[in-house]
């Protein structure tokens, strides 16, 4: 559903043209926020609201306001400046580090070239910055391309495996996705439990036939939680076909 967000010409010209259709697509607004000049809660599908970009010397951040507080402008503010507005628009405490991503995992049968296989789906609770900057474009797909995710345009043909990554299910239990060792000789969680997640009997049953899982990633607010697996897999068809799903094979840990 298009949200009533307002983006300014000038706005657009930092953004780029791509990130501005995808905000008034709905694709990358936030649902709630909090304005940036009154500080009350709006809604980008209830009332206008204008898009504000604070830009500083090197990085920038986007935030959103009620159109009746403040028009869609670009805000030059200082580095020192930018980090308060941050802190102040995510409630981040004093020199917190407010993108510290939370990944949502959901687990899964797709039917790949009239095969069974199981897989996750891995997609993101909020924005992903670059490590490092605080935005304002979502990079998670470009992050994992750069680890060597394939970008996925067909459910139907299987995402190439990834090298040194794996799963790891243990008692019939979903752990961890586990990558490959930065420095040390072990592999390391790129995504762990915060609980040993239970998967169904059907995607267990799977994996132990096929010793590999298909792990897919997607953009937040992209998937969301599909009740069942035919939406979910209409939910991936959507994002694969609109270049925002990419994916790898991975073997169990251990094998
Ligand atoms: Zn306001």
């Amino acid at each position: 559903m298009p949200r009533m967000l307002d983006v300014s010409d000038e706005v657009r010209a930092e953004i780029g043209a791509e990130e501005a259709e995808r905000l008034l697509g709905g694709d990358s607004a936030p649902g709630l926020y909090d304005c940036t000049s009154c500080r009350t809660p709006g809604h980008t599908e209830k009332e206008r609201t204008s898009t504000v970009l604070f830009v500083g010397d090197e990085t920038a951040v986007l935030a959103f306001a009620h159109a009746a507080c403040i028009p869609s402008q670009v805000v030059p503010v200082s580095e020192e400046q930018l980090q308060g507005a941050v802190r102040s628009i995510t409630g981040g405490g004093e020199g917190e580090v407010p993108l510290q991503a939370e990944l949502g995992v959901t687990s899964g049968l797709v039917l790949v070239g009239g095969d069974v296989h199981p897989a996750l789906v891995v997609e993101p609770l909020q924005a992903i910055a670059r490590p490092g900057t605080t935005g304002p474009v979502d990079v998670f797909l470009d992050l994992l391309t750069e680890q060597g995710f394939a970008p996925v345009t067909d459910l139907d043909q299987a995402p190439p495996s990834l090298p040194g990554w794996s799963v790891l299910v243990a008692v019939g239990k979903l752990h961890a996705v586990l990558q490959p060792p930065v420095g040390g000789a072990a592999p390391q969680a790129w995504w762990q439990a915060h609980q040993a997640m239970q998967v169904a009997d059907e995607w267990r049953a799977a994996v132990n036939k096929t010793r590999q899982v298909l792990v897919y990633c997607a953009p937040v607010g992209t998937i969301g939680a599909q009740p069942r697996e035919d939406l979910m897999r209409e939910a991936l068809d959507r994002a694969a076909a609109g270049g925002r799903l990419v994916g790898a094979a991975m073997p169990l840990a251990g094998t």
